[in-house]
């Protein structure tokens, strides 16, 4: 694994900060992949910026313990299912004067949005109200795409994927990172579109969703989630440097995950399996 190291990380750099999907995962049996879940980070001298909200938020608020004032931060929503907002009431920024959040999630997807997250974080669930946070905090909804945007000197741009309710992958740009998050999402190996081919073409790392084995998957139809074989034909076609196989099941162990792992391996050798607190560069 030349290009990629595990290690307790400094706020810069892409990190991928839970790999679960579903629920945490806790145990000795989940100690090497991580029991949280999905979450991603990137800070520039700009900003820190947030991909979704799962478990694994709890990492970057670690990390932004010790400084008085938190850096402008933007959490990109890729949808509103609970393992990726579970770790927003717990955000330390939310809790500070000095911080200023952004959210941002496709507004064409089942629902309001900003509605929805208003009503997950409040009572009777948590005791302190989205709305009462002492961060300022702002919504936004994603714009169509077309040539995307730039936040914190990142270029982003983003492709609806095939999930219940919808769910939104992002390509984020920039200097040291290329990254396609493809969190989340149901493809079959052989009917993969062109336009997600596109999409995902050339980049330095595809995040991909291995939720289920080639095993599972038939029974799992319509569940809005992939496999390793899909994960493998998507890398090869779009010719990608690094796949990462993501939104682990909770259910599956280490040496499950590692299997999953030397299977795609065996088609697309610079395959890795997506880690708690794994820096890309
Ligand atoms: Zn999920
Ligand atoms: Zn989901």
């Amino acid at each position: 694994m030349p290009n990629i190291r595990i290690m307790i990380p400094p706020m810069n750099g892409f990190v991928i900060r839970g790999t679960r999907g579903t629920l945490p995962s806790c145990g000795a049996d989940f100690l090497r992949y991580g029991g949280d879940t999905t979450c991603f980070s990137l800070e520039t001298p700009q900003g820190l910026l947030v991909i979704d909200a799962g478990t694994g938020l709890r990492h970057v608020t670690q990390e932004l313990a010790d400084r008085a004032v938190p850096p402008p931060i933007t959490v990109l929503l890729t949808h509103l299912h609970m393992d990726h907002l579970i770790g927003l009431p717990s955000f330390g920024p939310l809790y500070s004067g000095n911080a200023h959040i952004r959210f941002m999630a496709d507004p064409n997807r089942e629902g309001d949005w900003q509605h929805a997250l208003r009503a997950f974080m409040r009572k009777p669930y948590w005791p302190v109200g989205l709305h009462q946070a002492d961060a300022a905090v702002e919504y936004e909804s994603l714009p169509e795409c077309h040539g995307g945007m730039d936040i914190y000197g990142i270029h982003i741009t983003w492709c609806e994927v095939p999930h219940p309710q919808r769910c939104m992958a992002y390509r984020l740009e920039g200097p040291g990172c290329s990254v396609v998050v493809a969190t989340d999402v149901e493809f079959r190996a052989n009917a993969i579109p062109d336009t997600f081919v596109d999409f995902c073409r050339g980049t330095g790392h595809l995040i991909f969703d291995t939720h289920f084995t080639p095993a599972e998957i038939d029974q799992h139809a319509g569940w809005g989630h992939s496999t390793w074989q899909a994960a493998v034909a998507l890398a090869k076609a779009a010719d990608v440097d690094r796949l990462l196989l993501t939104h682990h099941s909770p259910k599956r162990r280490d040496p499950e995950v590692d299997a999953i792992v030397e299977a795609a391996r065996d088609h697309f050798p610079a395959t890795s399996g997506a880690c708690t607190n794994m820096v890309l560069d």
